[in-house]
């Protein structure tokens, strides 16, 4: 008997065709809550479920005891409860390596923007303002030969480093919990504690996960730290900021500008005045929204799923231990 998947998110139809040669398949949009009631019955036979934004609850895992593998369509999986999965024996995949050169492109991109007012600007032209060449209150400030500071130097944060360094001549400051060798000989960076980071570098760019011990490890106080000339980033998660610090920060001249793919409540809410300040580039998390790597991304998901209930082992696997 073929084994049941759930199946909540973007897929190909080359990659549905692929899991349906293999797997019954239960098809759930995106805008269903995946234990509404209607759904039930759905898990309580699966086998594997595979999606993005998946929201995974004790309670769900309760309604699918068959359940085996969850394989999510992202590298960050804090929307689900990983130690509850390998209490049950549940294998968790995610998709890390396909997307960390384009997110952190899309991190440049966000220093580049806030640092040359990219949209600020562009926005000026359209609306008809440009009658004569412009003058130093709307300069912007160098991006090439200035400090940039990682808070989080895994795949994403090495890859922007790497950018920063290779492309622009910057100097890499990082925070990690680890120290990496390897990139202090390939880029000349330094760590630093996270302070001494703050207050020195001209771009302090997050890219650590969200985890119980980094949400809200950016707030007044570290903002505070930062040069009032200082621009933030963050491509990680927005839980990792105070967002009612960032605000106020950026509304008294704390520090410059902030560039910002997410948020602590996604989609933003229609009254947060962040996109709406000037000193902010605020992006709809497209962090990996490109054709190419959301498609490598599906892909990567498919081909863990398709291992894990075959018995092998996934190529991406979070919680080692269920592997047997
Ligand atoms: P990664 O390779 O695991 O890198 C995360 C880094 O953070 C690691 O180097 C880790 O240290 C460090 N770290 C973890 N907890 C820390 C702490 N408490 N203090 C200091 N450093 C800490 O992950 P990645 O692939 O670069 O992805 C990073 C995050 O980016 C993801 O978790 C996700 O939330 C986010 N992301 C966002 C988008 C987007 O669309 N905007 C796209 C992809 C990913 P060690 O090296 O010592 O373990």
């Amino acid at each position: 008997m073929k084994k049941r998947l759930v199946v909540q998110g973007r897929l190909s139809d080359a990659q549905l065709a692929e899991l349906n040669d293999l797997f019954e398949m239960d098809e759930l949009s995106k805008t269903t809550k995946l234990d509404a009631p209607e759904n039930l019955a759905l898990l309580a036979q699966a086998h594997g479920i595979i999606g993005s934004g998946l929201a995974i609850t004790p309670q769900l895992l309760d309604a699918a005891p068959n359940l085996e593998v969850i394989a999510t369509v992202s590298v960050g999986y804090d929307n689900i409860p990983v130690d509850e999965l390998t209490k049950r024996g549940i294998m968790l995949c995610n998709t890390p390596d396909v997307l960390t050169e384009t997110t952190a492109d899309t991190g440049f991109a966000l220093i580049m923007a806030t640092a040359r007012r990219v949209v600020e600007l562009a926005e000026w032209v359209k609306a008809d303002k440009w009658q004569a060449s412009i003058g130093p209150a709307l300069f912007g400030s160098d991006v090439h030969g200035k400090t940039l500071g990682m808070v989080g130097f895994g795949r994403i944060g090495q890859a922007v480093a790497r950018r920063g360094a290779l492309g622009f001549g910057m100097q890499v400051l990082y925070s990690n919990a680890s120290p990496k060798p390897d990139l202090e000989n390939e880029l000349g960076a330094q760590r630093h504690e996270l302070n001494e980071l703050l207050a020195e570098a001209d771009f302090v760019c997050v890219t650590v996960p969200l985890t119980a011990e980094t949400e809200h490890l950016i707030g007044a106080q570290q903002f505070a730290l930062m040069k009032p000339s200082g621009i933030f980033i963050n491509i990680a998660r927005g839980k990792v900021v105070d967002e009612s610090a960032l605000i106020q920060a950026l509304e008294n001249g704390v520090i410059q500008a902030a560039g910002l793919d997410v948020f602590a409540q996604e989609p933003l809410a229609a009254s947060s005045p962040l996109p709406k300040m000037s000193n902010v580039v605020a992006l709809p998390h497209i962090g990996s929204a490109t054709h190419e790597t959301r498609d490598a991304m599906a892909q990567r998901a498919v081909d863990n799923i398709r291992l894990a209930l075959q018995g092998e082992r996934p190529i991406s696997l979070v919680n080692e231990e269920t592997y047997r």
